[in-house]
């Protein structure tokens, strides 16, 4: 692997959690699955060691990086098989957002944990009536007295079992304008009001899908977070990251297909060579290995375009950048199953359930169309159909 956009640190970073995912590996994520489970012994030790909160600020017990290092640490974890889908949200969204915006209050009350792992936080925006388009999204707070009423319903939540609280987007009214505009708010599990429903997915993880409910949540005024005039640039503070990561979360189940069916490619042998000299099989994986590295590119651009501030170049790569590398992951894994021909579907192999998982790369946070429609429109100015 080319290494060459990154500094010493980031080096040492990538070979010490691949150290640390090589301990745990795919037999600790089939096993925790299989006994329906979480990833709690991983999730300790990756905080413990300062990974969860790599992009964290130190004065807030994180390791003041940024989210070039949180997206090396889920790319390797994922490359050794026992991916954390909870970065994704938790120190990735929830924490630069409230890192970004959050009240001193509400920085102290939970960056140090969501550091440390000892807090989680869910994110929740995606609704059933809404889906890709979030600007339909009706999740409504009301103010009453010095409170907050959040009524409204969300699907595909990740997490939400294990979480201590979920980030909720929802819209308030502009007193002036009377039109409704996005805001954040911290919503604890328990909260009354908040119901969760499991959703049954056709996925081998750990973390679960929630279709949510609040009916009329009361919150207090500082779960409100950042300022309630500039939701939208808040948002998207989080929604980037979100992105950068889930390419990271592809790429590192894409890297983890691939070496699978290499190593099964060099020694499977049904004609006088190994399957790996046949160019049918060897040239669809080095396609694969290339098309991961490239991805890893756009990743690294996005990423570092993030860290040092620059919001709107950062939006259009980390959208190119989950686009790639939810592409690439889509194909690898696709053909590391074929490579291994029927051993690619038995669960002694473990290989087929990641086609299914490959695709939530495709689909989510923002499917591949939206993606194209954004460049479409944002990068390369041409009109809208809808
Ligand atoms: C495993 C998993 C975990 C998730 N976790 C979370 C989470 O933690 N928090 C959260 O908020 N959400 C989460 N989601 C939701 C995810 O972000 C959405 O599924 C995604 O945004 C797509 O929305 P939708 O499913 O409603 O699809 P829809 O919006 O109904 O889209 C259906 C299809 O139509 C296409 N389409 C829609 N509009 C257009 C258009 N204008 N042009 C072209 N094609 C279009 C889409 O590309 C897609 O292929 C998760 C989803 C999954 C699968």
């Amino acid at each position: 692997m080319s290494t060459v956009l990154e500094t010493e640190e980031h080096q040492v970073l990538r070979a010490a959690v691949a150290a640390l995912g090589k301990r745990y590996g795919r037999a600790y994520l089939t096993r925790v699955v299989g006994a329906g489970g979480h990833l709690d012994e991983l999730w300790t030790e990756a905080a413990k060691l300062g990974y969860l909160g790599v992009n964290l600020p130190e004065e807030y017990g994180g390791g003041g990086g940024g989210i070039a290092e949180l997206s090396i640490v889920l790319e390797e974890l994922g490359a050794a098989g026992c991916p954390l889908l909870m970065m994704v949200v938790s120190p990735a969204i929830c924490g630069t957002v409230i890192a970004r915006f959050g009240t001193e209050e509400q920085k102290r009350a939970w960056l140090p944990g969501l550091a440390d792992g000892s807090r989680t936080m869910a994110f929740g925006i995606t609704e059933p009536d809404a889906g890709s388009n979030s600007h339909r999204i009706t999740t409504t707070a009301r103010k009453d007295g010095g409170d907050w009423i959040l009524n409204g319903r969300k699907v595909f939540i990740s997490g939400v079992d294990i979480a201590d609280a979920t980030l909720i987007v929802g819209r308030t009214q502009d007193a002036r304008s009377g039109r409704l505009k996005p805001c954040l708010f911290i919503v604890p599990r328990e909260t009354p009001g908040f119901g969760r429903s499991h959703i049954p997915m056709e996925l081998a993880a750990a973390e679960k899908q929630f279709e949510l409910t609040l009916d009329d949540v009361r919150l207090p005024a500082d779960a409100l977070v950042g300022d309630e005039d500039a939701g939208l640039l808040q948002l998207f503070a989080g929604l980037n990251p979100e992105r950068v990561m889930t390419a990271a979360f592809a790429l590192g189940m894409g890297r983890y297909a691939l070496d699978r069916a290499v190593d099964y490619a060099r020694t499977r042998q049904v004609w006088k060579e190994p399957i790996g000299a046949h160019q049918a099989v060897a040239h669809p994986l080095a396609q694969a290995h290339i098309e991961l590295e490239l991805a890893r590119l756009m990743m690294q651009k996005a990423a570092h375009l993030y860290d040092t501030g620059d919001d709107p170049a950062a939006g259009e790569a980390a959208n190119m950048a989950k686009y790639a590398a939810g592409e690439a992951c889509v194909k690898a894994v696709d053909q590391a199953v074929h490579t291994l021909g029927g051993n690619g579907l038995t669960q002694e192999y473990g290989l087929a359930s990641l086609i299914t998982a490959a695709r939530v790369a495709r689909i989510a946070p923002v499917s591949r169309e939206m993606i194209l429609n954004f460049v479409s429109h944002q990068t390369l100015g041409l009109p809208k159909s809808y």
